[in-house]
């Protein structure tokens, strides 16, 4: 214990000097929702759940959520507890077949993911693209959630990060990936939670026509799959969408909280929810 904690130290004060851990502490008592940047940036050493390793995690906006970084990877806390969450869910998970849907390929757990599961695939929509077939350019198969291609019982694991609160048919969504998971197979996801126990409210619907009716204010997350470099949020999901899932194809979920600072896990708005569907 006090060798690790002496390596911790050194660590970080070999990479950013002493005088800027100071500011450390007062960012490290900052409630999660606070925003705005940090002067001195927040760091911390600590190991890394999708490196693996010794890192520092590094912030510079008091909105971990989406700027506390991995130094090392570059991945953000909801990833990192979505790799915890994983690994203790479905230990095995590098021999499984995988599909995630709309991965970030440049940083993090879809790079981890991608590296070390031989059966890892990924797919993006693209408007202008067939559905089941691949972007010319980035040779990434174009799928809908809505009406996934692939065959019935086609992987182990289906992983969603922050795409469920951009989908209009919920339900038709959640019965579309049921439907590709193996028996046994597990939906692992991240959205924001902002509704927490509030019940989940649509912002926005699809009509028939394709006229998009908006419930609330739009608002959008930046997307770079898709021609506007954004997307619309269509829910604020709460707490209740288990019951949602479960009423809507069968399978029982579970939502997970993670706080470890120490791991770089600190965060709002980093529920994991663990969907397995039952073995036949
Ligand atoms: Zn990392």
């Amino acid at each position: 214990m006090a060798l690790s904690s002496f390596l911790l130290r050194s660590l970080t004060r070999a990479r950013y000097g002493l005088a800027r851990l100071e500011g450390r502490r007062r960012a490290n008592a900052l409630p999660s929702k606070h925003r705005g940047p940090l002067n001195p940036p927040f760091l911390r050493a600590g190991v890394c759940d999708i490196c693996e390793e010794l890192v520092v995690f590094r912030a510079e906006d008091a909105w971990f959520r989406d700027r506390l970084h991995c130094t090392n990877c570059r991945s953000i806390p909801r990833e990192r507890a979505f790799m915890r969450v994983l690994k203790q869910s479905v230990p095995g998970f590098a021999k499984l077949s995988v599909h995630e849907s709309s991965p970030q390929r440049r940083r993090g757990l879809s790079v981890r993911l991608a590296r070390d599961c031989p059966k890892y695939t990924c797919s993006h929509l693209y408007p202008d693209i067939p559905l089941g077939q691949r972007h010319p350019k980035t040779g990434i198969r174009c799928e809908d959630l809505e009406c996934l291609t692939f065959p019935d019982e086609s992987f182990h694991l289906f992983v969603t990060l922050d795409v469920l609160e951009h989908v209009f048919d919920a339900e038709t969504v959640f019965k579309s990936i049921a439907r590709v998971l193996k028996p046994g197979g597990t939906h692992i996801f991240t959205v924001p939670m902002v509704n927490k126990f509030k019940p989940s409210r649509a912002r926005a619907e699809r009509l028939p026509s394709g006229e998009i009716v908006h419930h609330m204010e739009p608002t959008y997350h930046g997307n770079p799959s898709t021609p506007a470099k954004r997307s619309l949020m269509t829910w604020n999901w709460g707490y209740d969408i288990t019951g949602r899932i479960a009423d809507w194809t069968g399978i029982r979920s579970v939502i997970v909280q993670v706080d470890d600072i120490d791991a770089g896990i600190r965060a709002a708005l980093t529920e994991v929810v663990v969907s397995q569907k039952t073995s036949v």
